[in-house]
């Protein structure tokens, strides 16, 4: 617990001290005062409080007196910064915050800490303060914010405490962000950390298997829940949820053979479900689903009847009720229960279809069209262009409907108002039952209620009621043969996925005609999971279920499944499924014992997202009211007033009643605008939150390696002295000598910002005529010089008379038909842009989904395409002529709406051609480069590894069609790239310079990617509006293409073409600092570095002279850095009592990285005993260790350096005064 910067009992003692000065100060007090000062017992118990203990404290029954000690703490210090005038100690506000946090006091915790902030400027090395920070934060779902702080506390202390409930919320918040590789890896790394965390492992457990169902792995999924279940003393409300999972998602998704049968699964697993919690209104209804789809109806209803009674009556199983009934040709009842669900929840966009699909049904187009507009204004309609066309089409065609229908007419609104609430028909029923047993109150209430109901008959028979038996037949044949202009399973399938996002960064006003794309819909259901898995006993139980799950497409029978409404059906439908699976993942905490889950309002922030109308309230109030308490706070008014900035915010604890209360009224109040509230209220509150807490921007640096002077490369000998006595209590990394550098930054967007002209640069592009302008030495230097993001050299293969036919595809077909290739799926797009694949909006993200083939198999598929685009061609030619003017109208209808659908295509990418054997003509024919370019060579940094990255330092082959796209990147460890077009067709390249990547990075967790892992392709009018320099330019057949250091760029294909790269590292200050730079940043958000930086630069020092005093330096201080940790670490460990033992290494044994967090391991590795005795060596880092075996009695440590040699080569590696021409020499030394 010691890790932390902040001494804490110290910030305790100086409030002691501040006291005693001010006392002496002003000699006078009041007895007030004397109440307000800590007791000597009451500062020690408090010394050791902060954030670290968040969740692990009780604050209710035996907790109380905790509770009052913090109380009184917050009152106490909050007087003295009164008193003080805010002239405080920095230390004092972190610890206010750590108070209140602990408190549950979120929105003073956060004033507190940003105070803290703001007057330290190196609060980064406080890991408990970030801790905090992040979890007020992660309250709040500002998960951008809450990631941020908590990957810094892993970068400055990857030892810190509480790793595994960052590893937790890391995982969960990235869920909700689609960003599920991030979310997965993070889940593992609390798994196997054996420390305490809020969540028992079973629970993490039911996330990873939830979150392969999310991902629409259902056969991973099914196997972890299933091996789930065979967990011994499973609590029982996650076996419950489990087997709800299962059950449903065996209802929804093809696992298991046909229908009948997975339809018995599903039952079999949810009547366990209910066996374990016979409670559990989900459950009940989704039972009542499966029956449904199975014709029992008397079952069904049975389940619906008890999900309604088990839990708060919810708009979705109201809204089945309706679809069975329709199907009993019951249409009032179904009339009934639609309007039911559509009172619970005004905006159940799939209620008011299905609604309306009633009402056409029975002829009454006034009344369909009313219901199709309250779909299409509610938030969660996102078929509104198909409901537009609909109600188009019915306001045209009603002339002839008005006959049938003046007979029935009765205005929606009316029985909308006449109706009952379900609650009110449910008390009614209750009232009735008990009727003889009735206070007078009741009895009145019965009266009321009755009369109510009796109206609502009439007004039922009178009115709709006879419009809707009427026109019963005619909803068989009659006129509604059009009527599948959208089939409700896609309906739904958008409605569910755009109910009430409360993604923080979301745009919650979407335009009324866009269908969300598939990343919102991503995220909702994660969102929902996630929440559900956080504490899903308050939610179940207490509120209403959700409002974000859709209702079965059952009515989409009727409707036919003609739909065109959406381009895939078949995809949306399992969206729908999974959407709705999702929304029930809820394992509880409630019961366990050890566990604070239950009343840990912070964990439910994540509920949010499930909870709709919560945050018309509590949340959002707050979030709102975080910045006025801590923006208006100038010096002055802080100090004058503390405790009034600091409770300005609503200190009102999210409750459950609050989030039915809300909902109710949100009922009447269809424009009430609650979710533009919300999501303004959220927006502000990221945007405020980026004024007051500029983590990122304002402290934007590269300090991983500082620039310094060549003084502060002091021998080995006397570094390690000073070292020596160090690290004496425990393995700490903090060091003296070596200050710690603060969490790497992107940088910030270069200032001035360029002027609108100069924002598309020419290529710089150099035009080769022989082989001597190839091998000119300038080149070379052109090329790497950092003021050129990319270099075109034009004409190469035929100035070198390269032999590109080598890598054409009918030769690789020849030379290795066999060989592997991964595909990638994408969609065709127009030109530069790139659209969500129903073509409604432009997107950063890019379908590109892998799977694998041979070079035969794609050659073939290259070469139809080929042919298919002929025939098109001519097909196109003959048609043009016969319908010009056709073409015309229809493409200026398309220019403004509707993409897609978009055609698919398949990208040959990353194929593997490092094998000399396989391969020989092929690499032979490219050792003809110039050095520079070549993939081996002596000034290549690539080169010094000693071990092959594939695809960095060897050759990587790419075969496509037009528009195969690489999407948005910067290449591994930001090394160089060369690429070489072999034809027959162009590639067309978009190229961003280094300092702007922090631009892309934004844009990228704007549109929740992850910029180093998702697939992006950036709108280039965003990168318009963001003066964001792009470099555009068409590489021909034979031109090479250099990709500078760091240089952001994407690609498509013109036409058909393969393409040869591979990555090249010059020996110069930029390449080597960048790569270090990309090395921490990627450490900093968990991805594996593909370039081992440390052992590079041992290999660095040993084989290469340096004449460059800049690159010499950073080399030098990173081998001072590394040399010091395996030093103290050593001596730790020897102190420690724990045996290193000798290991060496063989010549090109590759580096080493942790088997579980994938970071660098070098010289002493933590590898199982197991392994060690099997010689398969698993490695582990040293913290990884210590997660699953604290006293590292699971590890040995194997030594692969000796200290003396290291030593050696530190030494001896020093600056050479000769000034070379070029690298190349430099290197060849
Ligand atoms: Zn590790």
């Amino acid at each position: 617990m010691n890790s932390c910067g902040v001494s804490l009992s110290a910030a305790t003692v100086a409030l002691g001290d501040e006291a005693k000065k001010m006392a002496a100060g002003k000699a006078s007090r009041d007895s007030e005062e004397e109440s307000l000062s800590l007791t000597v017992e009451e500062r020690e118990a408090l010394g050791g409080m902060d954030s670290r203990l968040f969740g692990f404290v009780r604050l209710h029954e035996d907790g109380a007196r905790m509770k009052t000690l913090l109380g009184k703490a917050v009152r106490c210090y909050e007087s003295l910064i009164l008193k003080a005038e805010g002239k405080v100690d920095s230390d004092f506000f972190c610890q206010l915050g750590h108070f209140n946090l602990l408190l549950e006091d979120y929105s003073k915790a956060l004033s507190a800490y940003q105070r803290y902030y703001s007057l330290q400027s190196d609060y980064w090395k406080n890991a408990a303060f970030l801790y905090g920070l992040g979890l007020v934060y992660f309250y709040y779902n500002a998960f951008h914010w809450a990631i941020k702080a908590f990957q810094d506390v892993l970068y400055v202390d990857p030892s810190f405490c509480r790793a595994k409930e960052i590893h937790l919320r890391l995982g969960l918040m990235f869920k909700v962000n689609t960003d599920y590789k991030s979310s997965l890896k993070h889940f593992q790394l609390a798994l196997i950390d054996c420390n305490p965390c809020t969540l028992s492992s079973a629970e993490i457990q039911f996330h990873i298997a939830h979150l392969y169902e999310t991902q629409r792995k259902y056969h991973s999924a099914k196997e972890a829940y299933e091996q789930l279940l065979q967990t011994e003393n499973l609590p029982a409300q996650v076996k419950a949820t489990v087997l709800q999972q299962l059950g449903w998602m065996h209802h929804n998704m093809d696992i298991v053979g046909d229908k009948a049968s997975k339809e018995s699964y599903a039952i079999q697993y949810l009547q366990k479900s209910l066996e374990a919690d016979p409670n559990s209104g989900q459950s009940w209804y989704f039972l009542g689903r499966c029956y449904s789809s199975i014709g029992k109806v008397q079952d069904a209803f049975i389940s619906y009847r008890q999900s309604i009674d088990k839990s708060e009556a919810s708009a979705d199983t109201w809204c089945s009720i309706g679809v069975l009934y329709q199907q009993q040709n019951q249409p009032m009842d179904a009339l009934q229960a639609y309007i039911c669900a559509v009172q619970l929840d005004h905006g159940h966009a799939a209620a008011w279809m299905d609604l309306g699909t009633l009402y056409e049904s029975c002829n009454q187009p006034q009344d369909a069209i009313k219901c199709y507009l309250n779909a299409t204004r509610s938030k969660r309609c996102s078929n509104t262009s198909t409901l537009a066309a609909r109600i188009k089409f019915l306001q045209n065609g009603s002339d002839n409907w008005n006959v049938v229908q003046s007979l029935s007419h009765h205005p929606v609104q009316q029985v909308y108002s006449l109706c009952l609430t379900p609650q009110k028909l449910q008390h009614l029923e209750q009232l009735r039952a008990n009727r003889d047993n009735l206070s007078p109150a009741q009895k009145r209430q019965l009266e009321q209620l009755e009369s109510q109901f009796v109206l609502m008959q009439q007004v039922r028979h009178k009115g709709v009621a006879q419009g809707l038996h009427k026109s019963q037949s005619s909803c068989v044949s009659g006129p509604n043969e059009e009527q599948p202009v959208f089939s409700t399973e896609s309906a739904q399938y958008q409605q569910a996925t755009s109910t009430g996002i409360k993604k923080p960064n979301e745009h919650l006003t979407l335009p009324s005609n866009s269908v969300p794309q598939r990343n919102a819909d991503s995220h909702l259901s994660s969102h929902i999971a996630t929440s559900g898995g956080q504490q899903g006993i308050i939610f179940t139980k207490e509120s209403k279920p959700s409002k974000n799950r859709s209702l079965v497409p059952e009515t989409s029978r009727h409707t036919g499944d003609t739909s065109n409404g959406c381009a895939d059906v078949k995809g949306l439908s399992n969206h729908v499924h999974q959407l709705i699976a999702d929304a029930v993942s809820s394992p509880n905490h409630g019961d366990s014992p050890n566990l604070l889950i239950g009343d840990n309002p912070q964990l439910s922030a994540l509920l949010i997202g499930k909870a709709n109308d919560n945050v018309g309230t509590g949340t959002c109030d707050k979030v709102n009211n975080i910045h006025p308490a801590v923006h208006t706070k100038t010096d002055h008014s802080v100090a004058s007033s503390p405790s009034s900035a600091i409770s300005t915010a609503t200190p009102s604890p999210k409750s459950t009643e609050q989030a039915s209360i809300n909902s109710v009224t949100s009922l009447n109040s269809p424009h009430s605008g609650i979710h533009t509230v919300n999501g303004e209220g959220l927006e502000n509150s990221q945007n405020s939150t980026k004024v007051d807490l500029p983590l990122v921007s304002h402290r934007s640096t590269s300090q991983i390696i500082p620039s310094m002077s060549v003084s502060i490369c002091p021998s080995s000998t006397e570094v390690l002295k000073a070292f020596r006595n160090l690290g004496k209590n425990g393995l700490s990394n903090s060091c003296v000598l070596l200050d710690k550098c603060p969490p790497p930054r992107p940088p910030t967007s270069p200032y001035p910002p360029l002027p609108k002209d100069k924002l598309n640069p020419p290529t710089p592009s150099i035009y080769l005529e022989n082989k001597r302008d190839a091998f000119f030495p300038p080149l070379h230097q052109f090329c790497t010089n950092p003021k050129n993001p990319v270099t075109v050299i034009r004409g190469l293969a035929g100035a070198l008379k390269l032999d590109l036919g080598l890598f054409s595809t009918k030769t690789l077909v020849e030379a290795n038909n066999e060989h592997m290739v991964e595909v990638r799926t994408q969609l065709l797009q127009p030109a530069d842009e790139n659209w969500d694949p129903t073509g409604t909006k432009k997107i950063w993200h890019c379908e590109s989904n892998r799977s694998h083939t041979t070079i035969a198999k794609y050659a073939q598929y290259q070469a139809s395409s080929f042919q298919e685009s002929l025939r098109e061609e001519n097909e196109k030619r003959t048609q043009h002529k016969d319908h010009s003017d056709n073409e015309s109208t229809s493409s200026e209808n398309s220019g403004r709406r509707r993409k897609g659908p978009f055609k698919t295509i398949k990208f040959g990418t990353n194929i593997d051609l490092s094998d000399n054997k396989k391969w020989k003509l092929q690499l032979h024919e490219l050792t003809k480069l110039p050095a520079f370019v070549r993939v081996v060579s002596a000034g290549n940094l690539l080169s010094h590894v000693g071990h092959t990255i594939l695809g960095m330092n060897t050759v990587q082959l790419y075969m496509k069609v037009p528009g195969s796209r690489t999407p948005g990147h910067q290449e591994n460890n930001n090394f160089c790239s060369v690429n070489i077009n072999i034809g027959p067709g162009d590639c067309e390249w978009f190229v961003v310079p280094e300092d702007y990547w922090g631009v892309l990075n934004d844009f990228c967790e704007k549109n929740n990617l992850n910029f180093l892992m998702s697939s992006w392709w950036p709108n280039l009018e965003d990168l318009y509006e963001a003066n964001v320099p792009v470099y555009r330019f068409i590489q021909r057949p034979g031109d090479l293409v250099w990709i500078n250091a760091g240089t952001v760029h994407w690609v498509q294909a013109v036409g058909w073409c393969n393409n040869i790269a591979w990555n090249v590292g010059p020996l110069t200050a930029c390449q080597y600092k960048l790569a270090v730079e990309r090395y921490e940043w990627n450490k900093l958000k968990s991805v594996k570095s593909p370039v081992p930086m440390v052992h590079l630069s041992w290999n660095m020092a040993r084989n290469i002279k340096v004449s460059d005093p800049k690159l010499f330096e950073m080399i030098k201080y990173c081998l001072l850095k590394i040399l010091k940790q395996c030093q103290t670490l050593r001596e730790a460990l020897v102190a420690a009592g724990k045996e290193v033992i000798w290991h060496g290494r063989t010549n090109d044994e590759p580096a080493h990285y942790c088997s579980i967090c994938e970071v660098e391991v070098f010289n002493l590795l933590f590898v199982t005993n197991e392994s060690n005795t099997q010689k398969t060596y698993i490695v582990h880092c040293q913290d990884c260790a210590r997660k699953t075996s604290r006293s590292l009695e699971n590890f040995v440590v194997l030594e692969q350096y000796k200290m003396e040699d290291l030593i050696q080569v530190y030494d001896q590696f020093t600056l050479t005064s000769f000034f070379p021409d070029t690298a190349e020499e430099i290197g060849s030394c």
